[in-house]
């Protein structure tokens, strides 16, 4: 029997592709988080993965040994007992895929970033994730120095020199940095132990309006399904704030775009709670933070292939406005990380800027920008609260890179 523990917190896995984030939860959860065919035929984390995993302490042993995250330990198979039940959401490393890394980033409470232990540091989406983070504002980290059976003693060594030099004077400065193997599984015991200390579960109120930031949604009806066993669609994301029950009304923002008399206007949907998932298990009341599933009464065309992603839910009436503009401080990098690094010019007028709000991306024209503000017209509008932080990305080269962090103004 399991114990049936809701997740409680988000860990981000993030870092540079292949090497290993996605083999790292699976070597925590059992589970293979790249689970479309797209992904399994490129081998690369196209959309934000997620899986959770129990970890756990056997009763007699010392810790950091005593971490596991199996059921039973020793010889006599004795139960282990819960520490806690983290998600883990599973960033893309690819370049093209900033986006969707920095949409996880929403909502993740820490973050590993792995690291090849048989390439040189750093790596570039190492070197741009870890920025990320920072400018988010995501300040507990550990660093995985993964693939340690593919080095000698020597070779890892000086990786790991090479790791602590990168992140001297960054946000991760003084994260721990553990040697592991997630293919074989070596040293998952210091890892949990790194993680129990450095990424705490954080304080939430569960007593205030329920809001969840919707990072994923599906359509789980398998084709030719007919009308009558169709089930509603399905949101997937993290309660930032509250708790959510069966039954209870919820309010999408933006929501959808409607076309009235030749007018077209973004409007709220309102739906409601028909099922909750939380650590693998139906639940009654999902608590705050850990990732969720809800079923909802929505149709399922409008929830498929990841068409609410980016949206927030919550009780009607209590979310924060949808903006189709907005004006935003903003505070730029001094360089631009990673491949092809140089500094950052100012925004100026009339010039395209993709922009990351809690799980949303949009893409905005710039309508006027000085001294240290811009303002925005959206080409998909969001729903945030004053004050949100807004990850900023100009396109360079090609494809979108991080200038700078905003915060909402108005
Ligand atoms: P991601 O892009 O960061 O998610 O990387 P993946 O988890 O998909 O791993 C990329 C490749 O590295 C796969 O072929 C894995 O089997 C391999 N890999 C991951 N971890 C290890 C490890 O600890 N040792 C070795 N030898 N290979 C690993
Ligand atoms: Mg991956």
């Amino acid at each position: 029997m399991t114990t049936n523990t809701q997740p409680e917190v988000n860990i981000g896995l993030v870092g540079h592709v292949d090497h290993g984030k996605t083999t790292l939860v699976q070597a925590l959860s059992g589970e293979w988080t790249d689970q479309h065919s797209e992904e399994m035929k490129r081998g690369i984390s196209i959309r934000l993965g997620y899986a959770d995993a129990t970890f756990r302490q056997c009763p007699e042993g010392e810790v950091p040994d005593a971490y596991t995250v199996d059921e039973t330990c020793g010889e006599h198979d004795t139960e282990t007992d819960v520490l806690r039940t983290v998600s883990f959401v599973d960033a893309p490393g690819h370049e093209t895929l900033m986006a969707t890394m920095l949409s996880g980033a929403a909502i993740m409470d820490g973050a590993v970033l792995v690291v090849s232990a048989n390439e040189d540091v750093p790596q570039a989406q190492t070197e741009e994730h870890l920025m990320a983070l920072d400018i988010i504002g995501i300040d507990n980290i550990v660093v995985a120095q993964n693939k340690i059976d593919l080095v000698d003693a020597e070779q890892a060594r000086e990786n790991y020199q090479q790791i602590q030099e990168f992140v001297e004077g960054t946000v991760a400065e003084d994260a721990p940095i553990v040697p592991i193997s997630a293919g074989q599984g070596v040293n998952m015991d210091l890892l949990i132990d790194a993680v129990e200390r450095e990424i705490p579960t954080p304080d939430r109120d569960p007593d205030a309006d329920a809001e969840m930031l919707v990072a994923r949604s599906f359509d789980i009806n398998r084709p030719g399904t007919t009308w009558d066993s169709l089930l509603g669609g399905v949101l997937g994301g993290s309660l930032v704030e509250g708790e959510l029950e069966a039954d209870d009304e919820i309010q999408l923002r933006p929501g959808r775009e409607v076309e009235e008399g030749g007018q077209s206007e973004w409007q709220p949907v309102e739906t409601t709670v028909r099922s909750l998932q939380a650590g693998g298990d139906t639940v009654e009341t999902a608590t705050p933070g850990g990732l969720l599933g809800v079923g909802t009464g929505l149709d399922p065309a409008i929830t498929k292939g990841d068409a609410l992603a980016g949206q927030v839910a919550g009780p009607p009436g209590t979310l924060p406005p949808t903006h189709e503009q907005f004006t935003m401080d903003v505070d730029l990098l001094d360089r631009i990380v990673g491949e092809n690094a140089s500094d950052v010019e100012e925004i100026s007028t009339g010039e395209p800027l993709m922009m990351t709000i809690g799980t949303a991306t949009t893409v905005g024209s710039v309508t006027s920008a000085r001294g240290g503000e811009a303002e925005v017209a959206l080409q998909r509008p969001v729903c945030a609260r004053e004050g949100a932080k807004i990850a900023i990305n100009r396109r360079l080269g090609g494809r979108w890179r991080l200038i700078g962090i905003g915060t909402l103004r108005e």
